[in-house]
């Protein structure tokens, strides 16, 4: 692989960790098959960030009103992906909704913003780091916060992949690391908080960068196929792994020793 050539993201990270065949086709040889495929969730979620991001770059009081929220839903509502007018409708009514409440109760107060929806590409390494940040500001302790917005109804906390990216990324933007990452999950509007200090920085960024290294530097990308490859991986048809049954079996396996022992009943 060509040094700056790869690009490294949360996903793409995620993908390879998933199935480095797939990883291979869509990130080195940039097979996209399903890029024409629109998804309402998708145009749904960009459309409640683009509504975020424009609304944390007005400064002035007098224009951060709900009703100006609820405009910037509208002026940067994605269409694609909906079945019927009818479903777009309910879509729309659930995004004022969520907005309303944040607008009601918001739990990113702060008084800067140093960052709003910035796609930041790291190329300090052999490989370009990359990933959109939703918001970076001091907020009201006088910390600097990472806020990612996210639309998903399931809470989750912050992985182990998505945390130091995160940081890298604020770092490589402002040149030191934030001390709190936060997912903000809108439809619950409820915040989940990680500080962090500089022995986890190391730790975790040292470990990523392990990892981003070992992609650089992997040759095989070997398949993982397992019995959801027909129905979820859109690169079913150019895999040959995915139907061999014994590459199958081969891997279930392989899956089995990889279990932790005290979750098998025998
Ligand atoms: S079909 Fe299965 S094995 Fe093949 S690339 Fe996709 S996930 Fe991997």
């Amino acid at each position: 692989m060509t040094a700056n050539n790869l690009y490294l993201s949360n996903t793409s990270i995620k993908t390879f960790l998933t199935c480095k065949r797939k990883f291979k086709y869509k990130y080195i040889d940039r097979i996209n098959p399903n890029k024409d495929i629109t998804n309402k969730y998708l145009s749904f979620g960009n459309s409640i960030h683009l509504a975020l991001a424009d609304f944390n770059k007005l400064t002035i009081d007098k224009y951060r009103t709900l009703d100006n929220l609820h405009n910037l839903l509208r002026r940067n509502w994605i269409r694609d992906g909906y079945e019927s007018r009818e479903e777009e409708k309910t879509f729309g009514l659930w995004g004022l909704d969520m907005l309303t409440n944040y607008y009601n109760n918001p739990k990113d107060d702060g008084s800067k913003n140093y960052i709003i929806e910035d796609m930041i590409f790291n190329n300090e390494h052999d490989y370009i780091i990359c990933g959109k940040l939703d918001k970076v500001y001091k907020n009201s302790d006088g910390k600097t916060e990472i806020i990612d917005y996210k639309t998903s109804k399931n809470i989750s906390p912050i992985d182990d992949l998505q945390l130091p990216l995160y940081l890298m990324l604020a770092n490589y933007k402002l040149g030191y690391y934030p001390e709190v990452v936060s997912l903000y999950y809108l439809p619950e509007n409820k915040k989940i908080s990680k500080e962090v200090d500089d022995s986890f920085i190391k730790e975790s960024i040292t470990k990523i960068l392990d990892l981003c290294d070992a992609i650089f530097n992997e040759n095989d990308f070997t398949p993982t196929p397992n019995a959801y490859c027909k129905s979820y991986c859109e690169h079913y048809d150019i895999c040959d792994a995915s139907k061999s049954e014994e590459a199958l079996i081969v891997n279930a396996l392989t899956d089995i020793k990889n279990i932790n022992t005290k979750e098998v009943l025998f």
